[in-house]
């Protein structure tokens, strides 16, 4: 399947003449900076950020092994999703596709851009069917959403399944990564030189810890980077989050000791919630939450809620009757949680 990105654009993209800000039209070294209108006197943040954020972006090119100019930070990921229907899609003309159920987030987007969904009903046990995505497809399609680990499943997508969209779909196919750190399954950052349509999500937000600090990354081809970079805010990602997320980037050992805790929780939570009674069934998970299914999930929600538990009700989403989404919490939180369950 031919991949043209220029083909796929909106005309309105592809014409466009984007700002250039100061630190676009000089940013080599100088002893004096009098061209953008800041402030002269040091606080800390009284210049503004480097808007391509290079010193991030190499820390992170380091750590997950791809080169810079396939790098784009955006405020969350929040912000490529965002990007990439403005990007690609016409109001009101073009679809995507997305399998169901999946994150809320590439739904809300398209919605504020008038793009239109089709959804694609993953299997009973919440896998993948590459088939079911392609026959969704039709000339408006322009992207495809998968989400590898699922929120809210937990489970990780076939990984042929995916490749299959990849070979026989011409839009953008998008990858949310976010959960990776915690799966044992390779990232598809690895596929990227293979697929000039791929573009895989990830996040600092969960197994990193810096929700905070607002910092997505998406990883793609240098035209698919360049397309994003073209149309962002010029200065995206704030001083204070750039700086934090150096300062995280250098020391990545706590991260790894995180996952190997949060895994190991995630298990026992699993073996604790599979011998109550109320408890039906503990889908498979590769992330930092369960998804599980409990007799009167809403009625346990709110009984949960009045002793100061908080949990996602899933259990008006389609395919996820009467389910709760557990993010694991520190073996203190899951202890109280499961002792409060035994009392329901
Ligand atoms: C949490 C989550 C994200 C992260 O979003 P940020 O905007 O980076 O915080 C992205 N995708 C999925 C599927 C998520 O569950």
């Amino acid at each position: 399947m031919s991949f043209n990105l220029d083909k796929l654009l909106r005309s309105t993209i592809k014409n466009l003449a984007p700002y250039s800000s100061a630190r676009d039209e000089f940013s080599g070294e100088a002893s004096i900076y009098i061209d953008a209108n800041e402030n002269p006197f040091e606080s800390g943040v009284n210049r503004y950020p480097d808007p391509m954020q290079i010193e991030v972006k190499r820390l992170i090119s380091d750590i997950k092994g791809v080169p810079i100019d396939n790098i784009f930070l955006g405020n969350g990921s929040d912000e490529p999703i965002d990007l990439l229907f403005r990007a690609l899609c016409n109001p009101g003309v073009d679809n995507y596709v997305a399998i169901a159920p999946t994150y809320g987030m590439y739904r809300v987007s398209a919605d504020i851009n008038d793009i239109e969904c089709r959804e694609v009903l993953l299997d009973s046990d919440y896998s993948l069917n590459s088939s079911a995505v392609l026959e969704a497809v039709d000339k408006s399609s322009k992207l495809i959403f998968l989400c590898s680990p699922n929120n809210p499943t937990g489970n990780s997508l076939d990984r042929s399944e995916i490749v299959t969209i990849l070979e026989n779909f011409s839009g953008v196919v998008v990858v949310d990564e976010a959960y990776i750190d915690f799966s044992t399954d390779p990232s598809f950052t690895e596929l990227l030189s293979s697929y000039p349509n791929l573009l895989v999500l990830q996040t600092l937000s969960k197994a990193w810890g810096l929700a905070g600090i607002r910092l997505g990354m998406a990883f793609a081809s240098t035209d698919i980077i360049g397309v994003l970079n073209k149309i962002k805010y010029p200065y995206n990602i704030n001083v204070l989050t750039q700086q934090r997320a150096i300062e995280a980037l250098k020391s990545h050992d706590k991260v790894l000791e995180w996952v190997e805790y949060l895994n190991r929780e995630r298990e026992l939570l699993r073996d604790k919630l599979e011998a109550l009674d109320i408890v039906k069934r503990v889908y498979p998970s590769q992330s930092n939450f369960l998804l599980i299914n409990i007799e009167n999930a809403t009625a346990i929600y709110i009984k949960l809620q009045e002793r100061g538990i908080i949990v996602r009700d899933r259990s008006r989403v389609v395919l996820c009757k009467d389910s709760l989404r557990i993010s694991i919490g520190t073996s203190e939180e899951n202890r109280a949680l499961i002792e409060a369950l035994k009392t329901l």
